[in-house]
């Protein structure tokens, strides 16, 4: 995100939880000769405020992970992704640009400037990515987690990476896409100062992947719209979003000056609502059900659903947000109210999940049952709006009548 709307555009505001680096923390000598500490070869390095967090995180990845599963707190590019030239003296910021025009600028006074001004040069690149590491948000850390890098090389390949996941994001962009960020040994090619050419050198960089089981549910589903085949329901990667888990658009902290982290402070202002909205729209929403109304094919679906993001998130307990979207939405998908919708419910989650009530449910049913009914583009928790999809009445319905013929006929559902 440019850097002006740091200061025009008032976004939900979460915490930065820390930072992960690829290199040692600065000696006395890096700071002196203004370069980043050594790098750690083929390792990640995690720091943190809160001594907790840090141990958290640890516990997930231990001090030095080489590889790391998350997530992208927005759909778009720009506002997970930023990558400047700056100019840093004695811990300040003297500048950040684009390499030809400053935006954010130190006056003679200290204070800085948004006013656009020719770039001074000294500058080097800095790019800085937002993540979301699951196994934070579990511990109970609701925030993102920054990834800085300063090499041309990781900038170059984080721009096309995040590029290519948008462009094939099927219009949910970046959301919901498992993202792999892991170190490489590459052979790059670069200036030799005592030998006056090129020469290629290995150098450990930064990788960003969608992962394996991403691009493969990508596959599957071009083929099954090749074939003209129903999508079965997307399990979604979001732990908790009814809850809200967003990010703000804070630059990396430790590399800022107590005054502009103030005047940072002072430019946000965050309400919980603001954040409930953007949890709902970093949602993704279901793929269509399938339009035959099978109540078994519906039932297979939501069971491989609740399955995978069991698999996924197996510590997760459903919220009770979750529990009561649950029964709003079957009873909105099959249009009844009162004692009749309550009787709809227990027949649809016995029918579905073996169950009698909602609060029986696990994480994994209670997302998938939500993933399958919900309209995320029409629901609006601000409003506690809550909408069905246009497939959801069908399923439900159809699920309802298969109850109602085996009762008919004295049968327990299968
Ligand atoms: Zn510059």
């Amino acid at each position: 995100m440019p850097i002006k709307n740091l200061t025009t555009n008032v976004r939900p505001q979460f915490p930065s939880l820390g930072t992960l680096r690829k290199g040692e923390a600065r000696t006395e000598e890096d700071i002196k000769r203004n370069r980043p500490g050594a790098d750690l070869p083929g390792t990640f390095r995690f720091t943190s405020d809160d001594p907790k967090i840090a141990e958290a995180f640890a516990a997930a990845y231990g001090t030095r992970p080489a590889s790391l599963a998350v997530f992208l707190p927005n759909k778009r590019v720009a506002d997970n992704w930023e990558a400047w030239q700056e100019e840093w003296v004695a811990g300040s910021l003297k500048h950040r640009c684009d390499g030809e025009t400053c935006v954010l600028w130190q006056k003679p006074d200290g204070g800085y400037s948004t006013d656009p001004a020719p770039c001074p040069g000294k500058c080097k690149p800095v790019g800085r990515l937002q993540a979301l590491i699951p196994e934070l948000l579990q511990a109970g850390y609701v925030g993102y987690v920054t990834f800085v890098t300063t090499s041309k090389h990781d900038i170059r390949a984080l721009q096309a990476c995040l590029e290519d996941a948008e462009a094939k994001g099927n219009g949910h962009g970046l959301q919901g896409i498992e993202f792999r960020l892991y170190r490489v040994q590459q052979a790059i090619s670069m200036w030799d100062d005592n030998l006056k050419k090129r020469v290629r050198r290995k150098k450990w960089l930064v990788k960003l992947t969608p992962s394996v089981r991403w691009v493969q549910a990508q596959i599957a589903s071009a083929e099954r719209q090749a074939l003209g085949e129903p999508e079965p329901l997307k399990a979604l990667p979001e732990p908790d979003a009814e809850e809200g888990i967003i990010l703000d658009d804070e630059p990396d902290a430790e590399d800022w000056d107590e005054e502009e982290a103030n005047a940072e402070e002072t430019a946000e202002e965050t309400t919980e609502a603001e954040a409930e909205v953007a949890a709902a729209a970093a949602e993704t929403p279901a793929d269509p059900a399938p339009s035959r109304a099978d109540p078994y094919a519906h039932r297979e679906l939501l069971r491989e659903a609740a399955k995978d993001l069991a698999r996924r998130y197996p510590t997760y307990k459903p919220s009770k947000p979750q529990q009561s979207l649950v029964r709003l939405l079957i009873a909105k998908a099959a249009g009844t109210e009162g004692k009749e919708a309550d009787d709809d419910r227990h027949a649809f989650l016995r029918f579905v999940w073996g169950k009698e009530s909602s609060a029986e449910l696990d994480y994994g049913e209670t997302k998938a049952t939500i993933n399958a009914l919900i309209d995320r583009e029409r629901s609006d928790s601000e409003a506690k709006v809550y909408e069905v999809n246009a497939d959801a009445p069908d399923l439900v319905i159809a699920v309802l009548n298969e109850c109602a013929r085996l009762a008919a006929r004295g049968e327990a559902a299968r």
